[in-house]
């Protein structure tokens, strides 16, 4: 169903409305504005996401590794020294060869044309000797991270340890920004720390995406849960001129309307919070547009037999799997006009050929659209990139995650720590 909502006056105790006037994210200071004479000779700490897919021991796909080099290229460029910090995995504490960062060190020296030291360790006297007997333009990778049991816990004695192994701090991470870990945040308090290219131009689009888009602006919120995105379509509602709803989550607010979902996943203790985003609705001119039809099985597998039923004709042994082809034309009709698309959640369970319709046609709207198309989250990007269309969009996040909390203008502690642009 469709809201064009133009009333109202509301009384919910329950209104989900942000509380207070949402701060401005101040603009941070990148390395673009530092160069020779601050970074010639100095050892600059780089916080990046080599958190790479590996089968075997083998990359499956480099694109973080990628990702990472305008700005390591940019700091060898200026004779600094690099010195690489990563996660990779979840290990338990402690070295262990399955996730450690040697295969992504050699993979990121074949990038580089130039040998890469791997350090043992990221703390510890052999890593300070390596450290201090490097040279100029010479790139450490020092081991996973997450090896170190303080990491996650931030600790200070950690965040002290790695900020004496540099002089300077790089986040260039965007995918854990919004973490609050050693390597993320805590080693900014000890260092001048400033945003690397990659995070800069996150930064920059994702910014001006949600405050000074070219309009209409539309969001495309799709994937799993209610509850880890319930919040980005409280702050994109009051931001965008047409919030689109999609994925597993329409099947929350369906039921919350009283509607039967039949075996759709849905968050039962969603519902509360479901029916308040629902009455919110009412009071805004944003274009709310939740699908119309749904495709649906019996059983979650490849060859189920998949029909198309209407919101309001889901039955008891239903589950919707993808967004009907109405629904789709529905979208479709609404980016025409769209100067800026905004795209995070899958809108089906597009891992599975046959329920990846709606996405992969949304997709291809978006790869013909001349509107600026920046897509966010991991899934959503996996989809993209499974429908070959990844060069046709403007911006593609390299944070899951750390995009939703950006977009609804949450905190980041590894952003909001770095020196503000003056
Ligand atoms: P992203 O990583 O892009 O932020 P999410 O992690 O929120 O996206 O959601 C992605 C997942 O949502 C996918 O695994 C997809 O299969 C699932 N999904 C989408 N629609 C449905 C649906 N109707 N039923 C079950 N799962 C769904
Ligand atoms: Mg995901």
């Amino acid at each position: 169903m469709k809201w064009d909502i133009r009333i109202v006056s509301l009384t919910s105790s329950k209104k989900l409305v942000n509380a207070v006037a949402e701060p401005k994210r101040p603009q941070k200071q990148s390395i673009k504005q530092l160069g020779p004479i601050e970074l010639s000779a100095n050892k600059v700490i780089v916080r990046v996401d080599f958190n790479v897919p590996m089968h075997n021991g083998i990359i499956t796909d480099d694109s973080r590794i990628q990702a990472a080099l305008p700005t390591i290229n940019y700091l060898l460029g200026n004779n600094a020294t690099v010195i690489l910090i990563s996660h990779f995995g979840r290990p338990k504490e402690g070295f262990c060869k399955q996730y450690s960062l040697a295969p992504i060190s050699d993979r990121l020296a074949e990038l580089l044309g130039q040998p890469v030291i791997m350090a043992p360790a990221c703390t510890g006297n052999e890593v300070s000797q390596l450290i201090e007997n490097s040279e100029s333009q010479d790139v450490i990778v020092l081991e996973n991270i997450r090896f170190e049991p303080e990491e996650q816990a931030n600790g200070i004695g950690l965040a002290q340890q790695l900020a004496a192994l540099g002089d300077l701090f790089v986040q260039d991470s965007f995918g854990t920004v919004h973490r609050n870990h050693a390597s993320t945040a805590g080693i900014a308090q000890y260092l001048p720390s400033y945003a690397g290219l990659l995070l800069d131009k996150e930064i920059t689009i994702l910014s001006n995406a949600i405050t000074s888009p070219k309009r209409p602006l539309v969001a495309i919120i799709g994937g799993s849960k209610v509850s880890s995105k319930l919040h980005v379509l409280v702050s994109l509602l009051e931001k965008v001129d047409t919030l689109v709803i999609g994925g597993a989550m329409v099947y929350t607010f369906l039921k919350a309307q009283g509607k039967s979902v039949g075996k759709s996943l849905c968050e039962d203790n969603q519902i509360e919070l479901a029916k308040a985003f629902l009455a919110q609705i009412q009071t805004t001119t944003t274009k709310v547009i939740f699908p119309v039809d749904h495709r649906v099985v019996t059983e979650v597998s490849n060859d189920a037999v998949v029909s198309t039923v209407s919101s309001d004709n889901i039955l008891e042994n239903h589950i919707g799997v993808d967004i009907g082809s109405e629904t789709v034309q529905l979208i479709q009709s609404e980016l025409k006009t769209a100067e800026t698309i905004i795209w995070n959640g899958p809108l089906g369970i597009f891992e599975i050929e046959q329920f990846s319709t709606g996405t992969k046609a949304i997709a291809q709207t978006l790869a013909h659209s001349n509107a600026v198309t920046i897509i966010g989250g991991g899934d959503s990007a996996a989809a993209i990139k499974q429908a070959g269309l990844s060069d046709q969009m403007t911006h593609i996040s390299t944070g899951g995650g750390a995009s939703l909390e950006f977009l609804s203008n949450r905190p980041l502690p590894g952003i909001d720590v770095l020196a503000d642009h003056e």
